[in-house]
């Protein structure tokens, strides 16, 4: 018989931020190499992953999911690299769905393995999911992925998503000047009138490989003028505080649209998000430099109330707001890798 353990007083930080989401990246490793996130310049064949003993158990995610619901997590997002590259993920999901505290549980996902395990992870109890897609012509995505997965086998993993009731889906497209910009509208084109939400993401100066530059910014205004050119665009009140997209719905009724402006409009006052990397890193902010090593609690043997005083103590200290004070030398800093800590 589990012990139920009280939920403690919600964790706030130095600016009262409340501990409220948590993003578990499962895996470093990925079936895709996207420019922005995982150059196969760097992550190349001769890359070391982390080892497989390095990584948490799924019964260590547990623990810890289990310690951040008792500080008030609520959302908990699985990531990589692909999650779905990572083994016997349905069972990592069971095992969260019983976590008490957790009331969304969602994957963010290539989408291209989703026909394979879509079914497995929603009787698993996944909640839902988002897929990446930055393009929907074979050409521009080829490009921005660096693998010759074709825009189809994406559109299948979201038909076998909202199949096995994982849906609607909201589809992320990362926009990058020179690159992908062009398929803005399009993409716009293809799911609107569908009930996916099409969320644009400004591309961000995560890590230190993506040779990221201000110039190759597309901003949340540019991409609001094109697709408010052709379809008239209204504003939608944010769901909860917190909510990283900014929404608009179209003037016509066929649905809604999503910005993620982290670089021209930085949403860091609300930010309620933790992230644990797959070797169990505790980062709290995206754009980090350090984190803190709670594997090495966990497999220390600390006791439960050891371990959520710990979780609480870096929570209270954390101070983090690097998109409102982003600069060219920041986005030098040796920030830890997307890939290794999922968006
Ligand atoms: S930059 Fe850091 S603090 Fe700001 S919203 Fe992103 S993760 Fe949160």
């Amino acid at each position: 018989m589990t012990t139920q353990l009280p939920v403690l007083p919600a964790a706030r930080d130095t600016r009262g931020r409340a501990l409220h989401d948590l993003r578990i990246s499962v895996t470093d490793r990925c079936n895709f190499r996207c420019v922005y996130c995982m150059p196969r310049a760097v992550f190349g064949p001769d890359h070391a992953f982390l080892p497989r003993a390095e990584l948490l158990t799924f019964e260590e995610i547990a623990r810890l999911t289990a310690a951040f619901a008792r500080l008030g997590v609520e959302k908990v997002r699985l990531t990589g690299g692909e999650p779905l590259v990572r083994r016997e993920l349905p069972e990592l999901v069971r095992m969260l769905a019983g976590v008490p505290g957790v009331r969304d549980l969602t994957l963010t996902t290539n989408g291209v393995l989703l026909p394979r395990y879509a079914a497995d992870l929603k009787a698993a109890g996944l909640h839902r999911v988002t897929v990446s897609l930055d393009a929907d012509d074979d050409d521009t995505f080829g490009r921005m992925n660096d693998s010759r997965a074709p825009v189809s086998a994406v559109l299948e993993g979201i038909r076998a998503a909202e199949e096995a009731g994982l849906g609607p889906v909201k589809i992320n497209m990362v926009v990058k000047r020179g690159w992908n910009e062009h398929a803005i509208l399009s993409m716009a084109r293809r799911f609107r009138g569908t009930g996916r939400v099409l969320r644009y993401i400004e591309y961000m100066d995560v890590g230190h490989t993506n040779g990221w530059r201000l110039d190759d910014v597309v901003s949340a205004e540019e991409i609001l003028e094109t697709v408010g050119a052709a379809f008239p665009l209204e504003p939608v009140p944010p769901a909860y505080s917190g909510e990283v997209a900014t929404r608009y719905r179209y003037a016509d009724g066929a649905g809604e649209i999503g910005v993620i402006a982290s670089v021209s409009k930085p949403f860091c006052g609300d930010c309620t998000r933790a992230r644990v990397s797959a070797d169990g890193q505790l980062y709290t902010c995206l754009f980090a430099t350090s984190g803190h090593d709670l594997r090495a609690l966990v497999r220390g043997g600390v006791g439960h109330d050891e371990l959520d005083a710990a979780l609480n103590s870096i929570w209270a200290a954390r101070d983090d707001r690097y998109s409102e004070i982003r600069t060219a030398e920041t986005a030098q800093l040796p920030k830890v890798e997307m890939s290794y800590i999922g968006g």
